[in-house]
């Protein structure tokens, strides 16, 4: 809902017997996150975390909730960077460490940001490679900007209001009729805290409703039953790997599908996303495409397929 030129995230390097494991949290402004108050939330923590034993990263980890509030993107910065160091050790990937087959990695959207149709229709046609496209609604723009999409592509697309629509029946309106313009789903079509507006949305429309500022964290889903069909989970919006598990499990057992987002960031948080991936139902990881200075590489995209580095850890390369 917003452009920028750049973004700040947070990089966090855990070294230990001469393996260093790379993490990175990507700060949310609506949680009113930055990388700085991230930085600051680690820094008295830093003595803690140098002396700490990386296998026990799931006694570490809450140890780090217990001590920091809030600053999720620090906490998912360091939870990564224990996941890449413990599979670096162990000598195998982190899909492998988790029982999980690489080849079950969705297809991931890629973003077609909000723009004029002139420049719509451009980036469209860039997207040539992804097979599913996500465009961003809950604006007054929002139908000539699908119409500018479906001008020059037929994909199915997937839509996120981002709490746009705050009337019940102004999204019932705009739901039913992306319904005909062949969209799959629709994300947080309103703010969070209406529930139970949304609730009312859910029963008058046929496309599934999935959550994202709504489910913050695994305490936040279980009310979300009968408002939303699927939950999107961000690993620098629940604090990292841990808790994304921990959210997609609780969602799955609740009947939710699952789906995997991003923040803007670089490769190292994209690849401990798509590690988790062949968990979920739908992925939007496509943040690393979209900047211009990747300090690494790691999960790439093939036909709009996740394709999991097969490296230890998180199996990144630096390359700047
Ligand atoms: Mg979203």
């Amino acid at each position: 809902m917003s452009s920028s030129e750049f973004r700040d995230t947070l990089h966090v390097k855990f070294n230990r017997d001469g393996v260093t494991g790379y993490g990175e949290g990507a700060p949310i402004v609506r949680y009113h996150e930055d990388a700085i108050t991230c930085q600051k939330a680690l820094e008295p923590h830093l003595a803690f975390l140098e002396s700490a034993n990386p296998w026990e990263f799931e006694k570490l980890k809450s140890e780090l909730f217990r001590k920091i509030e809030g600053n999720f993107a620090a906490k998912a910065a360091v939870d990564i960077a224990l996941m890449d160091w413990v599979g670096k050790r162990m000598n195998v990937p982190l899909y492998r460490l988790l029982g999980l087959d690489a080849a079950d990695a969705p297809v991931t959207t890629f973003s077609i940001g909000i723009d004029t149709p002139e420049i719509t229709r451009q980036k469209v046609k860039e997207a040539e490679a992804f097979p599913v496209l996500k465009v961003k609604v809950g604006l007054k723009t929002d139908e000539p900007t699908i119409e500018a999409v479906r001008s020059v592509t037929k994909k199915p697309l997937r839509v996120d209001a981002n709490e746009g629509w705050t009337d019940k029946e102004e999204a019932v309106r705009k739901i039913n009729w992306l319904e005909t313009q062949g969209v799959e789903f629709v994300e947080q079509p309103m703010p969070a805290s209406m529930i139970e507006e949304t609730k009312w949305v859910r029963k008058r429309v046929h496309l599934p409703l999935i959550a994202d500022e709504a489910a913050v964290n695994v305490r936040a889903i279980p009310k979300l039953v009968d408002a939303y069909d699927g939950i999107n989970v961000k690993l620098d919006k629940c604090g990292g790997f841990q808790e994304a598990m921990r959210m997609i499990q609780v969602a799955q057992s609740l009947g939710f599908k699952t789906m995997l987002g991003c923040m803007i960031s670089s490769s190292v948080s994209v690849t401990a996303a798509a590690h988790l991936s062949p968990l979920v139902d739908y992925a939007d990881l496509d943040g690393n495409l979209l900047i211009a200075n990747d300090m690494f590489s790691g999960v790439t995209v093939r036909d709009g397929k996740l394709i999991l580095p097969g490296d230890p850890g998180l199996g990144l390369k630096k390359i700047a």
